[in-house]
């Protein structure tokens, strides 16, 4: 029997254990609260990132370590090192933690990024300003996920207001860019170096957080094999192993490195019922040194997030291929709470079946830029 620990005990690695059971895998989550949503699909150990006891006894029943979260303590993933198997590996993490170092990289490999500079001071984000102009935004190098973290600055008004709000941390300060589109490449790197990528995803956020993904991205495949080789290049530099996500904005047909996610990724919950093989299964095939799925989409996807609360079921249940995920977690604002995945054969039948699924669950200021992309594919 093969036992995979995750780190985090979210909706991540709740589809991780769904994903694993079929292959016969078991689960040990670790996370510091009671009610993380995993444990109702899996055992969980409650515990502190820093309670090495609890994590000496976790290292014990596990035969390697992954996350559902990024911003476990580095220290601690290079922690469990001496004591497990680690994938993805702590330095992976460690960069993918920090704005700077992450976009260093992007640069070094030849990802183009927005426009930053570093701002440690007042005094750098007044220099800061001065040169990127505005609109431009402020971003904690650490512990940012979902637009929290972030300030966007229109004005010089704005500058005491976002130092107020950011400005005790270390951060950087990016030009706004005025992107076409936010596309993300989901890959996968397995044990021996295998390398697969799905389909190019168009995403659209709402207040920093993702509302909706669809694909594969309409009319991308020129930017769907630059991305595809961008992740290449970062997974081999990093040693990767297992699934990571890069976000990326498109510009002029260009495409410009905003972050990447060392895990599994929201805007790659479609490939559960639109992929071959999902990118929960391929991070579990990845980090046991299985061979890896099939990445292939099947036809089309729409994944829609759910913020907050979730609507209705029962009023898009009634459609077919429309498939509900609801991650057991009481309703908060702001918070993922659940997401509906509606697959179709093509852009005509999955215009349709959008159209029905919004107007049945009251969601069509969310589903309006979908349908307006699908719309132009017709
Ligand atoms: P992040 O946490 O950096 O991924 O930011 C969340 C979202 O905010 C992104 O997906 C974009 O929609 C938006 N955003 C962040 N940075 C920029 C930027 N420099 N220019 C334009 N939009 C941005």
């Amino acid at each position: 029997m093969t036992t995979i620990g995750i780190l985090g005990g979210g909706q991540l690695a709740r589809m991780l254990a769904l994903a694993g059971a079929p292959l016969g895998v078991r689960f040990l989550i670790v996370d510091n609260v009671a009610d993380a949503c995993a444990a109702q699909v899996a055992p969980l150990l409650v515990a502190d990132w820093r309670d090495f006891a609890a994590l000496e006894k976790f290292a014990a029943r596990i035969d390697v370590a992954t996350f559902d979260f990024e911003n476990v303590p580095a220290d601690t993933a290079h922690w469990l090192t001496d004591h497990t198997r680690v994938s993805p590996n702590p330095r992976a993490l460690a960069l993918a933690q920090d704005r700077l170092a992450e976009k260093t990289m992007f640069r070094e490999l030849g990802l183009e990024t927005p426009a930053f500079v570093t701002v440690d001071s007042r005094a750098d984000l007044e220099r800061g300003v001065r040169a990127l102009g505005y609109p431009c935004v402020l971003k904690t190098r650490r512990l940012g996920y979902d637009g929290k973290g972030q300030y966007r600055l229109r004005s010089s008004a704005d500058i005491d207001p976002a130092w107020q709000a950011l400005g005790s941390a270390p951060s950087i300060l990016e030009a706004w860019v005025p992107f076409d589109r936010e596309v993300s490449v989901i890959a996968v790197r397995g044990s021996d170096g295998a390398f697969s990528t799905y389909p190019l995803v168009q995403n659209w956020h709402s207040d920093g957080i993702l509302a909706a993904s669809l694909a594969p991205a309409p009319d991308a495949a020129a930017l769907a094999n630059a991305a595809a080789a961008h992740a290449r290049a970062i997974a081999e530099h990093l040693d990767y192993v297992g699934v990571f996500a890069l976000e990326l904005f498109v510009r002029d047909g260009k495409l410009l490195g905003n972050e990447m996610a060392p895990r599994v990724h929201n805007s790659g919950h479609w490939s559960i019922e639109g992929a071959v093989c999902s990118q929960f299964e391929n991070h579990v095939r990845a980090v046991l040194g299985l061979p890896l799925g099939d990445t292939a989409a099947r036809g089309l996807s729409v994944m829609l997030n759910w913020i907050g609360e979730l609507p209705d079921a029962r009023a898009a249940l009634a459609e077919s291929n429309v498939h509900w995920h609801d991650y057991g977690k009481s309703p908060r604002a702001g918070r993922k709470v659940g997401h509906a995945t509606v697959c179709a054969d093509d852009a005509a039948q999955m215009h349709a079946r959008l159209t029905r699924v919004a107007r049945a669950l009251g969601r069509e200021t969310q589903i309006a830029p979908v349908l307006a992309a699908l719309t132009h594919t017709l």
